[in-house]
């Protein structure tokens, strides 16, 4: 999918002589060619364009709402991994339904026991139709909520709420062990008087914690840090914790809790 501004111009014309009835994209993508339109003065809405489906990323409401408006049609963000099908269908009135006549979804832990609705955790899912190839409690590494209220559409699917994504890496134990970034993020996420905090693993025997600290954060709070890392990681791993006034974003306008350098955390 080429982006340029030449690209974008063709892909305005395409929209207009071809008049699709629906707009298949990532939510990025199809926000990068609205705001283009718009910035030319160009209207889409009337196009032909009756609905606007994305998956692959998160869609950012500023986003939902500028490709709605550009497009003139309502825009439904699916979720599906990139390997494990759709899992998830948004609704009209807004809910992300999961599939759950043929797929079980289950939100874990960074040990992989299941979290309570309403906890953030990694998406696992286990396919029951697939015949050719088992997908069994596959690991999307992407953090979701499962919903424990039911939509007000009156559909029965249970709902997935605040997809964020392949927002956290992998990290790496000193034994080779891979584990999801979730295992260290319970660690410090829960410590008093942490107001935002960054996991950067630099090998497989080094990793440095930054923190935001706010009030209540302490010499023990700190000791909590190093003991919860080295039990995950292994009690040789040099855990640095860092305290400093703020954590900027990445390049890329993610915001990723978990860093890691270390090769084998590659997915
Ligand atoms: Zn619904």
């Amino acid at each position: 999918f080429r982006m340029a501004e030449a690209d974008l111009e063709g892909y305005v014309k395409i929209v207009r002589s071809y008049r699709p009835r629906m707009l298949f994209g990532y939510p990025s993508a199809l926000y990068r060619l609205a705001t283009f339109a718009r910035t030319r003065g160009e209207s889409l809405t009337d196009s032909g364009i009756r609905a606007v489906f994305t998956t692959g990323e998160r869609l950012y409401d500023d986003q939902r709402g500028a490709i709605a408006a550009v497009f003139g049609a309502p825009v439904a963000n699916g979720y599906g991994g990139r390997d494990a099908g759709f899992i998830a269908h948004e609704c009209p009135a807004g809910g992300m339904h999961l599939s759950a006549e043929d797929i079980i979804v289950e939100i874990v832990d960074g040990t992989g026991g299941r979290v309570a609705p309403g906890e953030p955790g990694e998406i696992v899912v286990t396919h029951l139709a697939t015949r050719a190839f088992p997908f069994i409690r596959y690991r999307t590494g992407d953090i979701g909520i499962l919903d424990d209220l039911p939509c007000s559409c009156g559909r029965g699917l249970p709902l997935l709420k605040d997809i964020q994504g392949r927002s956290t890496d992998f990290v790496v134990a000193a034994d080779g062990t891979v584990m999801h970034g979730l295992a260290l993020i319970y660690v410090v996420r829960d410590l008093p008087g942490v107001r935002a905090f960054k996991i950067i693993q630099e090998s497989r025997h080094r990793i440095r914690v930054l923190i935001v600290p706010g009030t209540g954060f302490a010499a023990s709070s700190r000791e909590r840090i190093i003991r919860g890392f080295r039990e995950r990681l292994g009690s040789m791993v040099e855990v640095l914790v860092e305290t400093i006034p703020e954590i900027t974003g990445e390049k890329s306008g993610k915001f990723r809790y978990v860093v890691s350098h270390a090769p084998e955390a590659a997915p």
